[in-house]
């Protein structure tokens, strides 16, 4: 399949809507300066660029969490739904987050558990049709990954 130009009429209404408020009005897309954890994606295949900051609460635990960047909106919106939803959250539990959101945009089974953790990152499971689209809705989880990896084995 070569859908390089893939359009949302291809993906559900109700899904199309979430992306699009996150890409019009992303949340959290501020600089924190000085965070603890940090890093920069970049998808070649699209453009798309990502940056993420952290500050801790604890060593172990996100206290905030914002991103600047450009690119497509599907980029865009996986990062804002990203900080929305480990904003706080420990940081073994946010790499499991990833680890779910990968396999749901690989078109894999999510058990209802796990889909619940996902929150509003469902909406962009419609890219597990468009493989050019995957490495756009992954690039803020693999950058979250390389911020939390480059400083803790977890
Ligand atoms: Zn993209």
């Amino acid at each position: 399949m070569s859908s390089s130009n893939t359009s949302f009429n291809e993906l559900d209404d109700i899904y199309q809507d979430i992306i699009l408020d996150h890409y019009r009005r992303p949340r959290n897309k501020v600089n924190i300066p000085d965070p603890d954890l940090f890093s920069r994606g970049f998808n070649p295949f699209c453009g798309d660029e990502v940056t993420l900051m952290i500050k801790l609460a604890t060593e172990n635990q996100i206290k905030t969490i914002a991103f600047t960047g450009q690119g497509c909106s599907i980029s865009q919106a996986s990062a804002s739904i990203l900080t929305e939803l480990i904003k706080g959250k420990p940081l073994k539990e946010s790499m499991e987050i990833s680890g779910i959101f990968r396999n749901l945009v690989k078109g894999l089974a999510i058990d209802d558990e796990d889909l619940d953790k996902l929150g509003e990152l469902e909406a962009l499971k419609g890219v597990s049709k468009f493989p050019v689209r995957i490495k756009c809705a992954l690039l803020p989880w693999s950058t979250l990954e390389d911020a939390i990896s480059k400083n803790k084995d977890l």
